[in-house]
């Protein structure tokens, strides 16, 4: 029945569809993909420990090896068995000292804890379940999961283990104490053009890493651009994530645009295609960091900010990997610009010039660019089939002139522009820590955009039959747990 990469075969066809109402047939694809949730990381890790098994035998094969074979052997014996001991082991939130909370989205936080078990310290996010529930997030949390869960790469924040008790789920991570990409761009206002071209090189290495792995992130932005402790850049916050599996498919984007306009908005101008209201120019600047700032209270908010979105993830017509690209793009030009390329007052208006970017993109007259800096960012904010990226990835994109001289590989080796000056372990500076309530534990529910609860998570009607959070039927196949030497 298993079929190679993890994939499952489907049920046989049924012998008359139409003789099931379509309530049966919905069902019945719920238990398919409840079926292959459950058992996907069981057959992941049997193959896993097979494939360390045949590695360990090659290289004990090796007439070098010499007498080391026995202790290599007992080695890989003794990981895998601490392993196997980690799985039986229960995760659970009493396992953390909570220390500071670092981020905070709509449907949880981030906290920097302490494992009392090894005492290192790492960043748990947490969600609430209920919220997932009532606003039909469960896909966003399954994307996240599984994106983190499947990279095993150096652009990718790691993912050691998720866990769920029974109101919340879990994700532990390690700690990047450099913050994130907005908090450098709030702190410099505006990059050079060869701080612009380290930072955009490395996102394409992170964006391209993701890709391969199959998924498409759809929420590039510089709060998800997480800066490591030696200032190098990975990729985090995967909730919007799309791989193949069907249990990622959703219409998030789309519902948003039905939305009717805020009510302070200026109808006038619903088609008027001069969209510069708010005169984006270098001498309104204050007025661009106030923006700016209001910018961390627009990511605590369950819609987030809109300003990176590729416009054909709006109109519904389809999109794929190339709407990555785009965001990258606008990364690109608000490091180089000092503002998003679409930037207005409330993200209706960025929405409208989003979708009308053929009238409405533009570069300010008053701030220089390099032609070569011009042309990269108009071949990635521009229609998807010939955006650059749309044929050959991310390896068009490195041939552009803009990155000339760039080697791609060796880009974590050299000295990043920023590294954060750290005290400890502990070192929260990089982060907005003085803007996040800081309680004791994790607070309930989601936050509005003051920064207070919006409402209580209570035990909700899935867990009123009594079975372990893992068996509730939303959450299986949820929890995750890495084969890592340096965690277990
Ligand atoms: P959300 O889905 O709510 O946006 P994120 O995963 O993006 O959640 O986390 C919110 C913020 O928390 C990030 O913008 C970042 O500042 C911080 N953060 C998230 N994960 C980590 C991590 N592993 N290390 C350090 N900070 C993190
Ligand atoms: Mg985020």
């Amino acid at each position: 029945m298993i079929m190679d990469n993890f994939e499952f075969a489907p049920a046989p066809p049924q012998r008359c569809p139409e003789a099931y109402g379509p309530r049966a047939n919905n069902n019945q694809k719920r238990c398919f993909q409840l079926a292959q949730a459950f058992f996907k990381d069981g057959v992941r890790r049997a193959r896993e420990r097979n494939e360390r098994q045949l590695d360990l035998e090659r290289r004990l094969e090796d007439p070098a090896v010499g007498p080391r074979r026995e202790q290599l052997w007992k080695l890989g014996g003794m990981s895998e068995a601490k392993y196997l001991r980690f799985l039986r082991t229960k995760e659970e939130l009493s396992n953390y000292i909570p220390i500071k909370t670092i981020g905070k989205g709509y449907f949880g936080e981030v906290k920097l804890v302490r494992k009392k078990q090894d005492g290192k310290v790492y960043a748990l996010k947490r969600l609430a379940k209920t919220e997932m529930v009532s606003h039909e997030q469960l896909p966003r949390v399954r994307a996240e999961r599984d994106a983190l869960a499947e990279s095993d790469s150096e652009w990718v924040v790691k993912l050691y283990t998720t866990f769920q008790d029974s109101t919340s789920l879990y994700l532990l991570m390690e700690y990047l104490p450099g913050g994130d990409l907005m908090a450098l761009l709030i702190k410099y206002q505006i990059f050079s053009e060869d701080i612009t071209r380290f930072y955009a090189a490395e996102m394409i290495m992170a964006i391209e890493a993701i890709h391969n792995l199959g998924f498409i992130h759809r929420d590039i932005k510089p709060d998800n651009i997480l800066i490591d402790r030696e200032g190098h850049v990975k990729l985090a916050d995967f909730g919007l994530s799309k791989g193949f599996s069907k249990s990622h498919d959703h219409s998030y984007y789309r519902e948003l645009l039905q939305k009717p306009a805020p009510p302070n908005n200026k109808p006038a101008n619903r088609n008027s295609v001069n969209l510069d209201e708010i005169a984006l120019t270098v001498s309104n600047r204050a007025q661009i960091n106030e923006w700016r700032r209001s910018r961390r209270l627009m990511a605590y908010s369950a819609v987030g900010t809109p300003d990176y979105i590729a416009p054909e993830l709006f109109t519904g017509q389809g999109y794929s990997f190339e709407i990555d690209w785009w965001s990258l793009g606008a990364i690109i030009y608000e490091c180089l610009v000092g503002w998003p390329p679409f930037a207005s007052d409330n993200s209706y208006d960025t929405y409208r010039k989003i979708v009308n970017w053929r009238q409405t993109f533009f570069f300010p007259d008053d701030v220089y660019l390099h032609p070569n800096a011009a042309h990269l960012i108009r071949s990635l904010i521009c229609d998807a089939s010939s955006r650059l990226g749309s044929r050959g990835g991310a390896a068009e994109i490195k041939a552009h002139p803009f990155f000339a001289g760039v080697d791609f590989n060796s880009l974590r080796r050299i000295e990043a522009p920023f590294r954060p000056h750290l005290e400890s372990d502990e070192d929260t500076s990089c982060f907005p820590v003085d803007e996040l309530p800081q309680g004791e534990g994790f607070s309930n529910g989601p936050t509005n955009t003051n920064g207070t609860n919006g409402h209580q998570a209570t035990a909700s009607n899935f867990q009123e039959e009594e079975v372990t959070p893992e068996m509730c039927l939303p959450f299986i196949g949820y929890t995750f747990k890495r084969f890592e030497k340096t965690f277990m």
